[in-house]
C-alpha cells in the first residue's frame, strides 16, 4: 500500500483474509520489515504509519481526517551533517511532516 496505513488498517485488510491471523503477528511482521529496510516506518502525529516507498521523502497529515499523502519535495541529504555542525550532536535522520487540510477537509 502506497496510503501509509496504520498498523490497525493494515490488520483488519490481513484479518479480512485470514480470520485466525493475530494483532501481534501483523504488528511484529510490520516492524520486522521496518527494521530489514523493506518499508518505511513513519511517525505521524496520532501514531505510526507504514510506507512501502523507502526512499526518504516528506510528508503531510491532514489535521482534520488524518489522511497522510507525499509531499514530492527534494530531499536534503545533507541536512543531518549540516544539523551536527550546527549543535555538535551526532544527528542520524530526521523526518519533514507538514500538517494542513487535505482538499476534502478544507
Ligand atoms: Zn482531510
Ligand atoms: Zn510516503
Amino acid at each position: 500500500s502506497y496510503n501509509h496505513p496504520t498498523a490497525d488498517e493494515i490488520y483488519n485488510v490481513v484479518r479480512a483474509q485470514d480470520d485466525k491471523i493475530s494483532r501481534g503477528t501483523v504488528y511484529r511482521n510490520l516492524n520486522l520489515l521496518a527494521d530489514a529496510g523493506e518499508i518505511l516506518s513513519i511517525k505521524t502525529p496520532g501514531g505510526s504509519r507504514f510506507d512501502r516507498t523507502i526512499e526518504p521523502h516528506a510528508h503531510i497529515i491532514c489535521t482534520s481526517c488524518s489522511r497522510v499523502i507525499d509531499v514530492p519535495l527534494p530531499f536534503d541529504a545533507q541536512l543531518d551533517a549540516k544539523a551536527s555542525e550546527q549543535i555538535g550532536w551526532h544527528v542520524t535522520s530526521h523526518y519533514t511532516i507538514f500538517e494542513g487540510l487535505c482538499p476534502d477537509c478544507r
